[in-house]
C-alpha cells in the first residue's frame, strides 16, 4: 500500500519504519528534517500525501493537525482514509474528520497508548473513531504497528476513549503514591501494603504492573530512577485535553480536574518535567499536609 506518513518524532519514526519493514512503501516528512528507516524522504507534508492510499499523521497538538490537515485534504486523493494517530482534543479531531469528509475522504482518529516502546516493538493499541470503511482498509496498517485496535465509533470517539482512560490513569497513580507516602508516615513496610493491596480491592494497573515504587512488584520505572516511561507532562497534556473536552461536554469531573493541577503544579513548578508520571511517589512522600 502506498503510505504518506507525517510527523516522524519519537512515535511516529518508529512507526513508519514498522510499515515500511511490513512491506509497504511509506513517503514520510517531518518538519524538523527527520527520517526514518525505510521511508522515502518527502520534500513536504503535500508532497508525503499526493497519491497515498492512507496517510498517518502523528503531531503534537490539535492546531498542529488542523494546519496540516488544511494543506493536506485537498492534494488526497478521493477515496483516500486520512488516519490521524496524534493525541489532540475531540473537538480538532471532529473538526478535521468534517473537513476530510467534505474533500472526499475518509477519516480516522486512532490516538495510541504503549509509548515509545509500543511504536518500536509494534505493540500499540490503536483506539479508533471514524467510517466503518476506513477502518476496514487501515486494519492491516494496525496489525502491524500495534497488537490491538479498538473500534470505538464516530469520529472523535478515539480520542474519548484516550481521555478518559488517561484521566482514570492519572488520578490512580496519584492515589496510588498517596497510599504509599500515608503507609510510611505510618510504619507500614512498603512490600507488606504492595502484597496486600495488589491481591486486595485498591488493586490497579498504577500498583499491580507499574508499582511508583522502586524494588517493589514488577520492573517499572521507579527502578530506573523515574526515568519515562511515560513521561509526567505527557500525562499532563492528557488530563488537560480531559478537562478542556469534560467542560466543553458539562461533564462533572471533580477528581481529573485535581489530578490535572497536581501534574500541572509537579511539571511547571517543581521539576517533574522530564519525569516518569510515576515520581509522583517521591513528590508526595516528601511533603506534609500543608
Ligand atoms: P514528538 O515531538 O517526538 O514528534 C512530533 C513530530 O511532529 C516532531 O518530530 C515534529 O518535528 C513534527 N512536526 C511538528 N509540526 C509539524 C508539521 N507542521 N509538519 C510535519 N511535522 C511536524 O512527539 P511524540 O512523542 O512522537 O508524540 C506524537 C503524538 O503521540 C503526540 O500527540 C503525543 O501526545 C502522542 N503520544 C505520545 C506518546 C509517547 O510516549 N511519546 C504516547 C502516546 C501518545
Amino acid at each position: 500500500m502506498k503510505i504518506g506518513f507525517i510527523g516522524l518524532g519519537n512515535m511516529g519514526g518508529p512507526m513508519a519504519a514498522n510499515l515500511a519493514a511490513g512491506g509497504h512503501d511509506v513517503s514520510g516528512f517531518d518538519a524538523a528534517g527527520t527520517g526514518a528507516p525505510g521511508v522515502r524522504a518527502a520534500a513536504s507534508a503535500e508532497d508525503a500525501a499526493r497519491g497515498a492510499a492512507v496517510v498517518i499523521t502523528m503531531l503534537p497538538d490539535g492546531d498542529i493537525l488542523r494546519s496540516v490537515a488544511a494543506r493536506i485534504s485537498p492534494v488526497m486523493e478521493k477515496g483516500a482514509v486520512f488516519l490521524d494517530c496524534s493525541t489532540v482534543d475531540v473537538a480538532s479531531a471532529r473538526d478535521v474528520a468534517a473537513r476530510a469528509r467534505e474533500a472526499g475522504l475518509s477519516a480516522l482518529d486512532a490516538p495510541v497508548s504503549g509509548g515509545t516502546g509500543g511504536a518500536a516493538g509494534g505493540t500499540l493499541t490503536f483506539m479508533v473513531g471514524g467510517d466503518d470503511a476506513g477502518f476496514a482498509t487501515a486494519r492491516p496498517l494496525f496489525d502491524i504497528m500495534g497488537q490491538k485496535a479498538v473500534y470505538c465509533g464516530p469520529s472523535g470517539n478515539g480520542q474519548a476513549a484516550k481521555i478518559c482512560n488517561n484521566m482514570i490513569l492519572g488520578a490512580t497513580m496519584i492515589v496510588t503514591c498517596e497510599a504509599f507516602a500515608l503507609a510510611d508516615k505510618l510504619g507500614l513496610d512498603r512490600q507488606a501494603m504492595f502484597d496486600v493491596v495488589s491481591t486486595s480491592s485498591g488493586y490497579s494497573w498504577s500498583m499491580n504492573a507499574y508499582c511508583p515504587a522502586p524494588g517493589i512488584g514488577p520492573k517499572t520505572p521507579a527502578d530506573n530512577d523515574y526515568k519515562p516511561g511515560f513521561a509526567a507532562e505527557l500525562m499532563l497534556k492528557d488530563l488537560t485535553l480531559a478537562q478542556r473536552a469534560a467542560e466543553a461536554a458539562d461533564a462533572d469531573t471533580p477528581l481529573g480536574d485535581a489530578a490535572r493541577a497536581i501534574y500541572a503544579s509537579f511539571v511547571e513548578d517543581e521539576d517533574g518535567k522530564g519525569q516518569d508520571f510515576s515520581a509522583m511517589l517521591p513528590r508526595l512522600a516528601a511533603r506534609g499536609r500543608n
